[in-house]
């Protein structure tokens, strides 16, 4: 199939969360599955970081926005065989962020990622590549499946081009003025509650939604849980209405990147079958931390973005009873300003035994995920969540709120001695929260079942190709009306 992936970020071009892991792999694996998949995303200032300087485009797209006329150049690069257009328009994406600084969102997002889903589609007309389907990834991308709505049904080009939306987290909805959506060509008719209006504003998520010709999310959990009027925010009627064209796929990690037997990073790397390296990585992390160098106590980590999504106010409320138990806790995050301050001060007063890092950091994270012996994610929802699998990989045990796409992929000796992975807690309170801390620590002092643990996480399969061949499944779908 001729496939278009559109999508704010991809891994290792650039990245805030999950989205890029997922926008940077899937593409691979759809490309060994012999599809001519291709890849849409701004030029932000980071990308030139990663890739060198790509020649631009001399030929230009025209984007009409409010009363301009863009002339856009794009720069082609590539993805070990994926051909990734790169959409420059410096005045948008030449910014030190991707969505925004100090905790405040850019305030020209609509222009900015509605110039990108139209570029996108201007840019495939110019190439005179006809996709089978185009995939388009959170409100970012959520007007692709607007402007083909609107353009199939004067514009032969797209006719046959079908679209699946992907919902990777329902929190970001993309919300803007109405006047907004007329500047971004939006008609009239869909500027109503039938369409993209919400709450006396537009929502480009809801657009993609309402308007994508299969819509998923990415896990199973999730998929039901969106569909409720508790976890819905208010597109929970559109979602159940659209249910025979929802579909729930756990996303897929990918395995050669995330691998503790060949990371770079690592201080000394290992295997499920060779774990003798991973004691030296936990030893080299509480150096560099500052933590107490105490190859018995556990380490429990945590690499995420701060928002309330993670369950960052949970663990403040919690953070003095954790740490009377014997253990550390190492944080890597960025995100809410007032999350960073409080976590820096709690840290403060337990520098032996708590470390807060605020930066993004790549390395870092995967020198957290393979010295840590637990990883932390009491979030509070969860679409999938990658950072629990990244953990599995290299044999970090989850510890995780019972949530999306969380309950998915852990398994708790409770529910399975067998297959358990991982532990699970369920209700959202600081009680609930640190019983399983405890139980977690009672299991961490039999070191023969604490391996077995472990070892069950790092040789479990989640990897891509199983997880690309489901999405190839929704893209026929996706094209089965337009024959
Ligand atoms: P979300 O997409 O909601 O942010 P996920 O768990 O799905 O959460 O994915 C998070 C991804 O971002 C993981 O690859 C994680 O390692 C990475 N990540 C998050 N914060 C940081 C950080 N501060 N430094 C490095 N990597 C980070």
């Amino acid at each position: 199939m001729k496939l278009l992936m559109v999508a704010s970020e991809a891994a290792p071009f650039a990245k805030t969360g999950g989205l890029a892991d997922v926008v940077g792999s899937l593409p691979l694996a759809l490309h060994a599955l012999g599809h001519d998949v291709r890849l849409v995303m701004p030029w932000y200032r980071a990308v030139r970081g990663v890739t060198g300087n790509l020649r631009l485009s001399r030929r230009k797209l025209s984007i009409p926005i409010g009363g301009n006329v863009y002339q856009v150049g794009y720069r082609t690069g590539e993805l070990k065989g994926v051909p990734v257009y790169f959409i420059d328009v410096p005045e948008f994406y030449d910014r030190p962020e991707l969505y925004g600084e100090h905790g405040q969102d850019y305030p020209d997002n609509a222009d900015r990622f509605g110039l990108l889903s139209l570029a996108a589609l201007e840019l495939v007309r110019q190439l005179k590549f006809v996709p089978d389907v185009i995939h388009a990834h959170d409100w970012q991308a959520g007007l692709i499946p607007v402007y083909l709505h609107q353009q199939r049904s004067h514009d032969s080009f797209f006719a046959r081009t079908g679209c699946l939306f992907t919902i990777h987290n329902l929190g970001y909805q993309g919300m803007f003025p109405l006047e907004t959506g007329r500047a971004l060509g939006i008609e009239e008719s869909l500027l109503n509650s039938d369409g993209l209006e919400y709450h006396g504003q537009i929502s480009l998520l809801k657009g993609g939604i309402r308007f994508a010709d299969q819509v998923n999310t990415v896990s199973p959990t999730y998929c039901q849980e969106i569909q409720t009027p508790e976890c819905g925010i208010g597109l929970d009627g559109l979602l159940r209405s659209r249910a025979d064209r929802l579909h729930g796929l756990l996303n897929g990690l990918d395995g050669k990147l995330w691998s503790p037997a060949n990371d770079q990073s690592l201080m000394r790397t290992y295997t499920p079958e060779s774990l003798t390296g991973k004691p030296a990585c936990k030893k080299a992390l509480q150096k560099e931390l500052g933590l107490q160098l105490s190859s018995k106590t556990p380490i429990f980590a945590m690499v995420t973005r701060l928002d309330s999504q993670k369950g960052i106010d949970l663990l403040l409320e919690s953070w003095d009873k954790i740490m009377t138990r014997n253990l550390q806790l190492v944080i890597l995050g960025t995100g809410n300003p007032d999350f960073e301050h409080r976590l820096a001060e709690a840290a403060g007063f337990y520098p032996d035994q708590a470390s807060v890092q605020l930066r993004y950091d790549d390395a870092l994270s995967r020198r957290i995920y393979a010295g840590s012996d637990l990883f932390l994610m009491p979030s509070r929802y969860e679409p999938c969540g990658l950072g629990q699998l990244i953990a599995l990989r290299y044999g970090s045990v989850p510890l995780v709120h019972a949530t999306g796409g969380l309950v998915d992929t852990i398994v708790d000796p409770r529910e399975s001695a067998d297959q358990a992975n991982g532990f699970l807690f369920h209700e959202y309170r600081h009680k609930s929260l640190l019983d399983c801390i405890d139980r977690s620590l009672t299991a961490y002092a039999e070191p023969k079942g604490w391996q077995k643990l472990v070892r069950q996480g790092m040789t479990q399969d989640f990897s891509w190709p199983h997880a690309a061949e489901k999405y190839v499944e929704l893209y026929r779908l996706c094209t089965k009306e337009l024959q």
